[in-house]
């Protein structure tokens, strides 16, 4: 049996604990893995004096595929994102991040399947910002034909590989005309083009799109989203199936992928051993379907259908973390799924 050489991030804050717990849960469900151990963030900051070391990188780009807990970026001052350093160095430029009702989490709505796809190197992240004068201050933009090209094309073939049948734009260009007004073009432009025009196709303004979607989520199917806004709609559609908890995501390029939660490193409950693991053991459940469909290995995917055959029973059981109503710490909810893992 191949084993998979995977780079584990364990991050900051509650990072370390789910990180312990997902892979606790991995290792019981027989899953061909073995972890390489690198910091990144504050953990890395301590260790290695910097947020992203250069070993960090260089262990990805050997090993193509890692799992990554949440790392604390300062707010208003300090260094930059580590996460956007990371999607940048590694042209990690598609975030998928699905967000679907999961069993014994009741919410306001039922039936809500979306796919929120995220550009993930430029727009607002792109961190080019610049003091005019005294109290004026400014934060570029930008977008370029390349980088919307591909991440639509990426979008229309992930929605044919997945059978979906809508991609929704969500877009500002009415006001961002040149650089809203070029992604939607590409978008538009790459269904045409490249033969996508079976999956049915449109654009909403993003603040009408909120509205719609807050009204009722299950119109949607795929939202195709600029940087900043596919990170503010991936919260807030977190919200409709129970929060950041159940949201897991990865940061794919053509040569590296990572792995990772939707969630921060919850510094409000760090240390306390009651975060939530399941995001990020549902990011590690894309990692091994994604292993199975690169590399041809069904063993991952058998061990990806056991956990969540596993954390599925275990809601339905009322096995559930504070977060979504239940009273279990982040081992005990492990240990619940491991007892549910078939044979
Ligand atoms: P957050 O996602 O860390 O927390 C928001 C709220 O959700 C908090 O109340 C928290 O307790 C709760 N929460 C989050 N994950 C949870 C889990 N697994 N189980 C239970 N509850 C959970 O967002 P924040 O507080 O805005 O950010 C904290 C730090 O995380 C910041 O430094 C931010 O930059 C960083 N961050 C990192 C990433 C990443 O590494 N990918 C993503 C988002 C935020």
């Amino acid at each position: 049996m191949t084993t998979h050489q995977i780079v584990l991030i364990p991050g900051d804050g509650i990072g370390p604990e789910v990180a312990a717990a997902t892979t606790r849960v991995l290792k019981a469900a027989g899953a061909p893995l073995e972890w390489i151990e690198h910091h990144a963030g504050v953990a890395a900051l301590q260790s290695a004096g910097e947020v992203l070391p250069e070993q960090t990188l260089d262990a990805i780009r050997e090993r193509h595929i890692a799992l990554k807990g949440p790392c604390t970026t300062p707010v208003g001052t300090g260094f930059t994102s580590v996460n956007v350093q990371l999607r940048k160095r590694l042209d990690l430029y598609a975030a998928v991040r699905p967000v679907r009702n999961l069993p014994g989490i009741p919410t306001r709505f039922q039936n809500v399947d979306l796919v929120v796809i995220r550009e993930n190197t430029e727009g607002l992240y792109s961190g080019i910002e610049n003091v005019v004068t005294k109290g004026v201050v400014t934060s570029l933009k930008v977008a370029t034909e390349h980088a919307s090209r591909r991440i639509a094309r990426w979008a229309f073939h992930y929605a044919r590989e997945r059978g979906r049948k809508k991609i929704t734009v969500m877009h500002k260009a009415n006001i961002m005309k040149l650089t809203d007004g070029m992604f939607i073009r590409c978008a538009r432009e790459i269904r045409e083009q490249d033969g996508f025009t079976d999956i049915d196709y449109d654009e909403v303004i993003i603040d009408a799109g909120c509205m719609r979607l807050v009204q009722d989520p299950t119109q949607f199917d795929i939202l195709l989203l600029e940087n900043l806004y596919g990170d503010v709609l991936s919260d807030l559609c977190a919200g409709f199936v129970g929060g950041l908890g159940v949201i897991p995501g990865a940061n794919i390029g053509d040569e590296y992928s990572v792995f990772e939660a939707v969630h921060g490193s919850a510094p409000d409950i760090a240390g306390k051993g009651i975060a939530n693991p399941l995001a990020l053991l549902m990011s590690a459940v894309m990692m091994l379907n994604h292993i199975a469909d690169t590399r041809h290995d069904e063993s991952c995917r058998d061990s990806a259908a056991r956990i969540r055959q596993a954390y599925n029973q275990a809601l339905s059981d009322g096995q559930k973390t504070r977060d979504l109503g239940g009273n279990l710490g982040t081992e005990q909810f492990a240990s619940a799924l491991i007892d549910r893992l078939g044979g």
